[in-house]
């Protein structure tokens, strides 16, 4: 089979939406399942909604366009505050988009208004990530703009942590979040339909005991497509860590002998010793390096070591077996090394566990088991 690949098991990512769905439901969250690290691949989105997620988000346009033409066609929001130049395809492609800037929601308005349509407004809210947000102080003033532009409707509010700087999104934080969503709805109602509390790193404290607020919705990505809570790296509670799994071809195996005297193009290279003297070790090269994906946030099989890589090889060492030419090394990926794989063009996607689970209740007419009848 073709490698580089990444084996995505579709049944483990409809696992992981149903789940975190239904513990969010008693909370009363929803969730946006986030498709950017996948690059707004069409199955896994197709999982996710599957799994019970009520729409899409994606932080680019090509990546919703994508998606619209492999025929999903539920709403979609736009997370990422839209690029002037695109206000025309952001109205086409997306029900709503989260945005910071009056002048982009004007032009939104009048894309809109041109096709006679009304596209819902998100207002970010900066809560201390300092990346996209309107300051708080200036939020009302803004949503009352954008409740007086037609074209546009002000659809409800959002916040973002843990992204730049790493700001925790804890119990005070979202309590004044949750305030300031019902100032707006005081000031601009008469209800804000979305109140989007934040990402996978808001889940402590979604899933925790203390008041919601007026927090309704969580944008999921990593939570479900990895398994784990970002803050901590912990693995969620009876979710699939491994539903990508990536896999690579070892091109060369040797035992190798370092020359015992070599002279280093920086003395500071040399001085760390990193080629050791005269000492064998089982090497493999792996047919992948860091133009594919983030090496550094590979988990290899055990008994494998990394030694290093270059832009397209991968160099490790293995304890026991010695890896024979041809044979593929599987590796489990982090958020940062499965978004950069899934981008790169050398690397394919096999999709696993496609089937749903035959429901007796869902059958339709042309089910060939009816077919027997
Ligand atoms: C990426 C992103 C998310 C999803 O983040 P995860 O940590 O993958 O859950 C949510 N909201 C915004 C604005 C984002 O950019």
């Amino acid at each position: 089979m073709t490698t580089p690949r990444i084996e995505v098991d579709l049944s483990k990512i409809r696992h992981n939406t149903r789940c975190l769905v239904e513990r969010l439901k008693s909370q009363g969250i929803s969730v946006t399942a986030v498709t950017k690290a996948v690059c707004g691949h069409p199955k896994i989105a197709q999982a996710m909604l599957d799994g019970g997620a009520v729409d899409l988000g994606e932080a680019r346009v090509s990546n919703v366009e994508r998606l619209r033409k492999a025929g999903i066609t539920g709403p979609i929001a736009l997370i990422r505050t839209p690029m002037l130049s695109q206000v025309d395809q952001v109205v086409r492609s997306c029900d709503n988009s989260y945005n910071t800037e009056i002048e982009v929601i004007a032009r939104l308005a009048e894309a809109a208004h041109k096709t006679k349509s009304v596209h819902s407004i998100i207002l970010m809210v900066e809560m201390g990530d300092m990346r996209d947000g309107i300051m708080p102080e200036n939020i009302e003033a803004i949503a009352r703009q954008v409740n007086r532009i037609p074209g546009v409707a002000l659809k409800g509010i959002g916040a973002n942590f843990a992204c730049l700087s790493g700001v925790v999104p804890d119990a005070a934080k979202m309590a004044t979040f949750s305030t300031i969503a019902s100032e707006i709805e005081g000031a601009c109602g008469p209800y804000i339909e979305t109140v989007s509390g934040g990402n996978s790193a808001n889940l402590p404290w979604a899933l925790g005991h203390l008041p919601k607020g007026c927090i309704n919705n969580l944008r999921l990505g990593e939570a479900i497509l990895l398994g784990v809570e970002p803050v901590s790296g912990n693995q969620i509670d009876g979710l699939y860590t491994d539903a990508f799994t990536l896999i690579a071809e070892v091109i060369e195996a040797k035992v190798k002998t370092a020359p015992t005297s070599v002279s280093f193009t920086d003395p500071a290279l040399a001085a760390l010793r990193l080629v050791p003297d005269n000492i064998q070790s089982v090497r493999s090269i792996i047919a992948i390096g860091e133009q594919d994906t983030d090496i550094s946030g590979l988990t290899l099989p055990k008994g494998v070591t990394c030694l290093g890589a270059t832009s397209d090889h991968m160099v490790v060492q293995t304890i026991r077996s010695h890896a024979r030419v041809g044979s593929e090394l599987k590796l489990q990926m982090n958020y940062s090394a499965l978004m950069r794989a899934m981008a790169a063009p050398d690397i394919i996607n096999v999709i696993i566990g496609e089937t749903l689970p035959w429901k007796p209740n869902s059958a339709s007419r042309d089910d060939p088991r009816l077919a027997l009848v």
